[in-house]
């Protein structure tokens, strides 16, 4: 599945910053559970495949993905994407690799290769006026999902 730049998901993608070019580039597959919400594979040609767990799309009533808390580990990937494009496959694969050898004890937020996505899954959270020290935005079981919930008291969720 590709979300269309135009259509309301789209839309709602591209007001937190994720480019026309990265939707235009990435095909999502849906998977009933992995412990990560959302993971990009950048792929040697063409863009990149996004594999999102299927409870992490969170969608309102008319089935386009929910302006909500939700989005921030979508954006958190298409800002991968946006990194694969810009860089192409092989220093994508190099830079990344590089980042998470090099530096021992950095926290991955703070690695070169995470910062910017970490940033932009971050405003998402923010601008829903949910905690913004959501830790290990985007990681396994993340807490965005916790505090979305929390805040829904009944419903929301979300992680990486
Ligand atoms: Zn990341």
């Amino acid at each position: 599945m590709r979300i269309s730049p135009e259509s309301t998901s789209g839309t709602r993608l591209r007001k937190y910053g994720v480019s026309v070019k990265a939707l235009r580039s990435t095909t999502l597959v849906r998977v009933w559970w992995m412990p990560l919400a959302a993971v990009t594979i950048p792929l040697p040609i063409g863009g990149c495949m996004m594999v999102v767990r299927r409870r992490a799309l969170v969608r309102d009533s008319e089935g386009a993905l929910a302006d909500s808390g939700a989005l921030a580990p979508l954006v958190h990937q298409f800002c991968h994407v946006h990194q694969r494009l810009e860089w192409g496959f092989a220093l994508y694969i190099a830079r990344h690799v590089w980042n998470r050898l090099a530096p021992r004890g950095v926290p991955e937020q703070a690695l070169q290769v995470e910062r910017e996505a970490y940033r932009a899954a971050r405003e998402v959270v923010e601008a829903h006026g949910l905690e913004p020290q959501v830790k290990g935005l985007g990681e396994p079981e993340s807490e965005v999902a916790e505090v979305t919930s929390a805040r829904r008291l009944s419903g929301g969720r979300q992680g990486r």
